[in-house]
């Protein structure tokens, strides 16, 4: 099980009681994760090539990729190691937003994108976690509000107020932030998802625009939603 989400903790769970032996992997960059049910290793694999070894010394029969939509590489190289070793390989993949009356969404291909539509002046409500803030850091015309869970590699610059909090995020507490901080901008990846919406809710119910990047492109695969279909797939996938 490849994890590092609320769905892979939960598909741990259903997968060991249903009598599955899983051993989750995390990549190791949160400091306190939260608990798995079963057994867990941590960090990184070495790439796809020390994944196919891993697959082959544990004897893994089945690679369920259950991390965030926005964990490209690992998905890379997951379905890459699965094709090699000849093994399953089910991605758990949640639903993205989609917009809905009311919202004022902005599509970007990437962070690096997203930076690049905010207009000079803009008070950003910056929600992409730590490892892509470096254009919005770059950009001097631009300051607010940078939210995510471990402290970043980088330094924040003074007109940034950086928050460090775990989802979920309820809705009033959301708008609180906005209106604050004099939030222009919502800036969020297209995670899916019910402990991140927040944020879009209180955005539409304050007519803020949101810069939403879109999703990477992951290899194809099997997929399926939610946890007891995946769980259910899964048993399919594996039946002689
Ligand atoms: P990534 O860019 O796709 O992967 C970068 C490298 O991190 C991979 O090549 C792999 O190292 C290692 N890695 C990633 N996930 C791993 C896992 N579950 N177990 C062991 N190694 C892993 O991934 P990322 O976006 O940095 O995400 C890292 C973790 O944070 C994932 O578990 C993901 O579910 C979670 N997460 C990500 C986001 C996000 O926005 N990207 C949000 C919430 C949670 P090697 O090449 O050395 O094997």
């Amino acid at each position: 099980m490849l994890g590092g989400t609320a769905e892979a903790r939960a598909l741990s769970a259903v997968l060991i009681k249903a009598g599955f032996s899983v051993v989750t992997s995390l990549a190791g960059v949160t400091q306190q994760p939260l608990p798995v049910t079963g057994e867990v290793r941590s960090g990184g694999f070495g790439g796809e090539h020390g994944l196919i070894a891993y697959v082959r010394r544990e004897r893994i029969a089945a690679i369920v990729d259950a991390t965030h939509p926005f964990a490209a590489v690992m998905a890379r190289h997951a379905a890459l190691a699965a094709e090699q070793t000849r093994i399953v390989y089910l991605r758990l993949e949640r639903p993205a937003w989609a917009a809905q009356s009311g919202d004022r969404w902005i599509d970007a291909g990437s962070a690096a994108a997203a930076a690049g539509l905010l207009p000079d002046g803009s008070r950003v409500f910056l929600t992409i976690g730590r490892k892509e803030i470096a254009p919005f850091m770059e950009r001097p015309g631009l300051s607010g509000m940078v939210r995510m869970i471990e402290p970043p590699s980088q330094s924040v610059p003074a007109q940034w107020r950086l928050l460090l909090a775990r989802p979920p995020f309820d809705l009033e507490t959301e708008k609180q932030s906005l209106r604050e901080c004099g939030i222009t901008h919502v800036v969020s990846k297209n995670s899916g998802g019910e402990s991140g919406k927040s944020k879009l809710v209180a955005a539409r119910e304050l007519n803020i625009p949101v810069v939403m990047i879109a999703r990477p492109v992951k290899p194809a695969a099997f997929t399926a939603w939610p946890v007891d279909a995946a769980a259910a797939t899964l048993a399919r996938l594996l039946s002689p």
